[in-house]
C-alpha cells in the first residue's frame, strides 16, 4: 500500500466540512472589510521566495521544496503566500489605479520542518494583505478583524501579542544595543543564535531555547529605541485597540529578521497547541514591495494557521454533516429507470439526493436510509409503476403519502423544498 508523504494529510469528509464553514465564515467577514480574493499559483521561481523571506532564514535555508525542472529552472513549492502577492501585485501594475489593494487568499504552502503536533510540511493558511495604506488604524483593524473571526468561529483563549520593530531609521540605533547584550552572552547562546548573532541578530530575540531565552531577558526592547514617527505609529495602533476594546499584550520579543518588516509586528498566540503556539503571524512590510522592484508602497498583513485554527474552534464537534433530503429506495430494473431520472431532477432542483443502485431487499434499503439519516425515502418498485403512484415516506413522522407518477417530480420537490426552506 502507498501511503501518503510524512507531513502530509488527507483532509476527508467529516472533517471537510469544517474547513468549509471556517473559509466561508473568513470569506464573508474579510469582504464585509474590503477585501477581496486573489488566487496566486503554488510554484514560483525560487529567486522570488529567496529574496522576499531572506536567506538567512530557516525557511529559505533549510525548509523549502525546491528542484530543477525540465529545464533547469529552480522553482519552489510555496512556503507562505505574501512573496506572491506582492510579485502579482508589481507584475500586474495593480497598483496603478489605486494604490490601496486589500487582498486575501487561501490555500496550501509547504515546508520540509519536522512534522510534530501542529506542524506539517503541507499546511494551510488564511492570508490578508493591505497594500499602500501606512495608517496605524489599518493594523489595528486586522487585529479586530482576526478577534472577530476567531469569536465567530468559538475560538476562545486566544491572546494578542503587538511589538514595533521600528524602521530603517530607528532600528540601528537598537540593534547596537542588542549587540552589546549579545556579544557579552555569547557562551549562554545556542549554535544557531550564536550565527544569528552575526548575520541576523534580531532573530536571537525569537529563540525558542532556554538558555537563549534566558540570556536575552536582558535584552533591550525595541520599543524603547522607536523613533517620534514611529512611536506615534505604535501609539495609534495601541490607543485603536483600546477603542474597539481588543486586550493584546506587548511582547518585546516578537521580531522579523528582515529591514522591509516596519513597524507594527504581531501575533495572536493560544495556550491549546503547547510549544506551536502561534495560530496568527502578521505585521507591517513595508519595504516589501520596492524591494521586489515595484512602487514604494506600504503593506502588512497576516497569516492565519488553518489547520491550527481547526484545532482551536470550539466548533469542532458541531455537526456540519449534510444529510440527504430524500433517498430513493428503487426496485427492480424498470423502477431504478425511472428513479434515476427522478434522482438527476431532484438533485438539479437543489434537493439532496441518494439513491441505491444495488439489488436489495426493501428492508435493507431502508437500513441504509436510516444510516444515512435521509429526510424522506421514496419507494418505487414494479407494483407502484403498475399502480401509478410511489410512496414517501417521512423519516421523522413515519408518516406515509402516495403519490402519483404524473407530476411527480414537481409534487415531491414542492413538498421537500417546503420542509427544508421551513
Ligand atoms: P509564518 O508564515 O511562519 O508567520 O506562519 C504563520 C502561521 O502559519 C503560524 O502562526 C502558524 O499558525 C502557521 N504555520 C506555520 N508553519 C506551519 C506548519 N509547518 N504547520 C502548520 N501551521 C504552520
Amino acid at each position: 500500500m502507498i501511503q501518503l508523504i510524512r507531513g502530509f494529510k488527507d483532509i476527508l469528509p467529516g472533517e471537510v466540512e469544517l474547513w468549509q464553514y471556517i473559509e466561508s465564515t473568513a470569506r464573508s467577514l474579510f469582504e464585509d472589510f474590503g477585501f477581496r480574493e486573489i488566487r496566486i499559483p503554488i510554484m514560483e521561481r525560487t529567486e522570488l521566495f529567496a529574496r522576499s523571506i531572506g536567506e538567512d532564514t530557516d525557511i529559505v535555508e533549510k525548509e523549502m521544496y525546491t528542484f530543477a525542472d525540465r529545464k533547469n529552472e529552480l522553482i519552489t513549492l510555496r512556503p507562505e503566500a505574501t512573496a506572491s502577492v506582492v510579485r502579482s501585485y508589481i507584475q500586474h501594475k495593480l497598483y496603478a489605479d489605486d494604490p490601496v489593494q486589500k487582498f486575501y487568499t487561501i490555500g496550501p504552502m509547504f515546508r520540509r520542518e519536522r512534522p510534530q503536533k501542529g506542524r506539517y510540511r503541507q499546511f494551510y493558511q488564511i492570508n490578508a494583505e493591505v497594500f499602500g495604506i501606512d495608517s496605524p488604524f489599518i493594523d489595528a483593524q486586522l487585529i479586530f478583524m482576526l478577534v472577530k473571526l476567531f469569536s465567530r468561529l468559538s475560538v476562545t483563549d486566544v491572546e494578542a501579542h503587538i511589538n514595533s520593530l521600528g524602521c530603517p531609521e530607528c532600528r540601528p540605533r537598537f540593534k547596537e544595543a542588542l549587540a552589546e547584550v549579545l556579544s557579552a552572552a555569547t557562551e549562554k547562546l545556542c549554535s544557531d543564535c550564536v550565527r544569528r548573532s552575526l548575520r541576523n541578530p534580531l532573530r536571537v530575540m525569537d529563540c525558542k531555547v532556554p538558555s537563549c531565552r534566558e540570556a536575552m531577558t536582558n535584552a533591550p526592547a525595541i520599543i524603547d529605541f522607536l523613533c517620534s514617527e514611529c512611536r506615534l505609529h505604535f501609539e495609534t495602533v495601541k490607543q485603536a485597540l483600546e477603542k474597539l476594546k481588543i486586550p493584546f499584550v506587548i511582547d518585546k520579543r516578537l521580531v522579523r529578521g528582515l529591514d522591509y518588516y516596519t513597524r507594527t509586528t504581531f501575533e495572536i498566540q493560544t495556550s491549546y497547541l503547547g510549544a506551536q503556539n502561534a495560530v496568527v503571524g502578521g505585521g507591517r512590510y513595508n519595504g516589501l514591495v520596492k524591494a521586489l522592484g515595484g512602487p514604494d508602497q506600504p503593506a502588512v498583513g497576516f497569516a492565519i494557521g488553518f489547520d491550527r485554527l481547526v484545532e482551536i474552534t470550539g466548533l469542532k464537534n458541531a455537526d456540519f454533516k449534510q444529510n440527504p433530503d430524500i433517498f430513493i429506495a428503487a426496485m427492480g430494473e424498470n423502477g431504478k429507470a425511472r428513479a434515476f431520472e427522478w434522482a438527476c431532477a431532484f438533485a438539479d432542483s437543489g434537493i439532496k439526493t441518494e439513491m441505491d443502485f444495488s439489488d436489495r431487499s426493501l428492508k435493507s434499503l431502508m437500513k441504509r436510509a436510516d444510516k444515512l439519516s435521509a429526510a424522506y425515502v421514496l419507494m418505487v418498485g414494479e407494483k407502484e409503476l403498475e399502480e401509478g403512484a410511489v410512496v414517501l415516506r417521512d423519516m421523522t413522522t413515519k408518516e406515509q403519502v402516495s403519490i402519483p407518477l404524473e407530476n411527480l417530480v414537481e409534487d415531491i420537490k414542492a413538498k421537500i423544498l417546503l420542509t427544508t426552506n421551513a
